[in-house]
Formats: C-alpha cells, structure tokens, sequence
C-alpha cells in the first residue's frame, strides 16, 4: 500500500443512482467510471451513498405485503434500510468491478459493507420528526398506521397523509473496525448506505430504529473515522451558490468555513438539500487541518479533484 496516497470519501446523491431498478442499473455504469477516474489517478476511494428513491420503493412494496397477505407483518423502517443498501450495494459493486476491468485493473476487490448507524436515542431530533417517509395515505389509513404501528402522520399539502420520522445525527458507525480493515488493506469499500442502519444501544443489544441518518452527515463521519484528506459529496450541481435560484447568484469556488458559517447563517443553503452538505463540508474541514471537503457534480469529479471545479470548502 502506498503511504501517499490521498484518501477519499465519496458520498454519492440520488442522481448517481437513479429512482427506479432500471434506472438505477444505467446510472451505476456513469458513476463507476467517475469512481474508476480517481483510482487512475492514485486516489484512494471509499464509497457511500443517498437511498431516499430506493427505501420509499421498498417501504411500500413491503407495505403493499403486509396488505395482500396479512400473515406477513409490516417491515421496519430500518430493515427497508438493510434491503437498500443490499440492493444499491449489489448494483455499485457490480459495476465498479466490471469498469476496474475494463481499465486492466485487477487488484482491487470491491465490496459492500451493510452498515449500521448507532444514534442517541435523546438525540433532539426525535422530539421533532420532519423526514416524509413511503406512501401517502388517506385519513383513516393513517389513524390505523398511528393505532397499530405507532407512527406519526402527518397531512402533506393537500396530497394525503405521509409517515414522518426522525432525521437524528450518526454518533457511531458500528461495523467501523471491518470497514477499516477493508479500506487499509487496498479494497474498494461501500458502506454507509442511506446514512447507515440506524440503530440505537440497549445494554448489548443494537435495536433498529424508525428514523433517517442524513447520508451527508453519515458520510461525514466515516471520513473522519478513515482520516481521509477529502470528502466529496457529488450532486445534482456543479458548485454551491449564493442567492441560489435569484438573478444575483453568485456560485462559489472556494470558501474557509468561517465564510461557510456566515452564509449558513443568512440562509443561502436549503434545509433538506444543501445545507446539510454545507454543515458536513464544515465539520470534516474544521476535524482536523489539511482536511477539505468538495461539493460539485458527479462527472466533474475528477476536475474537481484537480482543483478545476466544484466547491471547496476548508479551514
Ligand atoms: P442529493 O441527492 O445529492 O443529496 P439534494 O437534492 O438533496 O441532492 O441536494 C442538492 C440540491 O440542492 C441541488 O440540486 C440544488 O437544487 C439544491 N440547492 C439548494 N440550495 C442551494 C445552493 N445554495 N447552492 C446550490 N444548490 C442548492
Ligand atoms: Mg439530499
């Protein structure tokens, strides 16, 4: 293994993957190359990714399950989580082997890791569940989900009624130790899928949860817990912007996280979409010195690492 090689997080977002099986199989072929791009050029590259399109088509054909046979009871959120990350995993790494062979690479063995997220189970977020999750329902579905399931519904502008759930912030990546083991000795790593598992402690007992790890933040955390010197988080747009979406915008190349904090502060960033990219972008930069963080489009990915494009961000 060589000492010098610069080491990565990548944190993949819903256009790398698509919304639908066979979208999905079209994008991985797009992504991989972008992943492949950056093992050529001697960076050292661990995979994670979004599964908000994927755990919805999940969360409701298992629900559709429950309602056509009733022997079958109602999947947990968290194992829809586990089934996302098999199939995202299953997909990527399928297609990542195949672009490392094209391109005559064959010592790098890819490999998914199912990930599970410990969080606090007083983590704040739970007071205050905002993230819609599945189907939308009618007025009396929804009483039966909150009679039966427990579940928090919520009427969602004039569509129906949505399940909402906590979106909490990942305190520990539980399969840390076999992910380190794997990145260390030379293998291409996908883990933290859809933020990870999230799962809290109950004495020795890891209980799966209802509720939703951000990726970006989840990502985030697996950079630091790797010591990478990057963590890219590859989107829909090429940089982030100031007065996003008015005529004065202004797309930044460059910022030091006291910048960052500022425009946060005088809200440039979208709750939900860019600003938890931005908040993670700042807290890996600020983790440690020489740590950077780059926000831009998946296919720029390589320039970006160049320092042609995208949007860093840095202490
Ligand atoms: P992902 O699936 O990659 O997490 P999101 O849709 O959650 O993608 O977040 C990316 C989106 O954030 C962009 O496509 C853009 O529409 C939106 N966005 C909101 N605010 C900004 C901003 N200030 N600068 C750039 N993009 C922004
Ligand atoms: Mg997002």
């Amino acid at each position: 293994m060589d000492a010098k090689k610069q080491r990565i997080v990548i944190a993949l977002g819903g256009n790398a993957l698509g919304n639908t099986l066979p979208e999905q199989m079209e994008a991985v072929k797009i992504t991989a190359k972008a992943i492949v791009d950056l093992i050529e050029e001697g960076s050292e590259v661990i995979v994670a990714h979004g599964n908000g399109p994927q755990v919805g088509m999940i969360n409701n054909a298992m629900a559709a399950l429950s309602r056509e046979d009733s022997s079958q009871p109602n999947t947990p959120l968290s194992v829809c989580v586990a089934m996302s990350q098999a199939y995202i995993g299953y997909d990527l790494q399928n297609a990542l082997r195949e672009e490392l062979y094209n391109r005559e690479i064959h010592h790098i063995p890819v490999a998914t890791m199912i990930t599970q997220v410990r969080v606090d189970a007083d983590d704040p977020a739970f007071d205050n569940p905002t993230k819609p999750i599945g189907h939308f329902m009618t007025a009396e579905q929804a009483k039966t989900a909150e009679e039966q399931y427990g579940y928090i519904m919520r009427e969602d502008a004039g569509r129906g009624y949505r399940r909402v759930v906590a979106s909490p912030k990942p305190a520990e990546i539980v399969e840390i130790g076999a992910i380190r083991s794997l990145v260390d000795s030379g293998q291409l790593v996908i883990a933290c899928g859809g933020g990870g598992i999230p799962v809290t402690r109950q004495g020795n007992h890891l209980k799966g949860t209802g509720a939703v790890i951000d990726k970006d933040f989840a990502s985030e955390l697996l950079a630091e817990e790797l010591n990478a010197d990057f963590l890219i988080i590859l989107t829909a747009v090429e940089k982030v912007a100031v007065n996003f979406g008015k005529p004065d915008v202004k797309w930044l190349d460059d910022l030091d996280t006291r910048e960052a904090r500022r425009y946060m502060d005088e809200g440039h960033f979208a709750p939900g979409s860019m600003l938890p990219k931005v908040q993670a972008a700042v807290k890996f930069a600020e983790s440690k010195p020489g740590r950077t963080a780059l926000i831009t489009l998946l296919e720029k990915a390589k320039e970006g690492v160049r320092g042609q494009t995208g949007t860093r961000i840095h202490q």
